[in-house]
């Protein structure tokens, strides 16, 4: 599945994203900054101490961080250069900003991004696993914020990746990414 906007190519994946090589990933994170489950936890497991040292250090002098906004460390001994942190809204119904909060979260991250000059980016599916985002709202979500930062910004980044974890996620986002390309007339194969 690929699609492109402006320069940019937007793709999708199956896989762990820990695995892949970008400029930089994505973490869904938790406020704390210090480590959780699903890809917070793997992404500390394989990375190693280093990314988990920069969060501290980050926690320790600007508090938790809130809901939408991203910060950035180093990324250990992952294959990417970068992690951008961010932390997804925890689903309690929709009506508590979570839509808000979770295109604050794609938006924060690829502003942190552009800031950064990284012009590859892999995110995962956040907030659709222990923060319990229904995964078809999520995908039109993050598939809708990323393409509308992209038309802002045309030439800002040469890739934007979803490495998704499991088949059905990775459907919904196809189908969610097809939807938008067709409505905004860019190019899919
Ligand atoms: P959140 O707390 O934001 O819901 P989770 O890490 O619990 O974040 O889950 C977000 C999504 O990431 C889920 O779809 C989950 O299955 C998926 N996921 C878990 N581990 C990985 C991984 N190593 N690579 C990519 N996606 C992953």
């Amino acid at each position: 599945m690929r699609s492109t906007v402006g320069k940019t190519t937007v793709t999708l994946e199956l896989g762990d994203i820990t695995g892949h090589k970008a400029d930089a990933i994505v973490n869904a994170a938790n406020s704390s900054l210090l480590g959780g489950g699903g890809v917070d936890g793997a992404i500390h497991r394989r990375g190693g101490p280093d990314i988990l040292a920069q969060c501290r250090d980050i926690a320790a002098n600007q508090g938790p961080l809130p809901p939408g906004d991203a910060v950035s460390t180093n990324a250990g001994k992952l294959l990417a250069r970068r992690v951008l942190h961010t932390v997804g809204p925890i689903w309690r119904g929709g009506d508590e900003d979570e839509p808000e909060t979770l295109v604050r979260c794609y938006r924060s991250c690829l502003e942190l991004a552009r800031q950064e000059g990284l012009r590859t980016v892999a995110f995962p599916s956040i907030s659709t696993g222990a923060y319990g985002y229904p995964i078809d709202q999520a995908a039109q979500i993050a598939t809708g914020a990323v393409v509308g930062f992209l038309h802002e910004h045309p030439a800002s980044f040469d890739r934007i990746t979803w490495v998704l974890f499991e088949e059905k996620t990775f459907g919904v986002y196809a189908s969610a990414l097809s939807a938008i390309s067709a409505g905004k007339r860019s190019s899919d194969s």
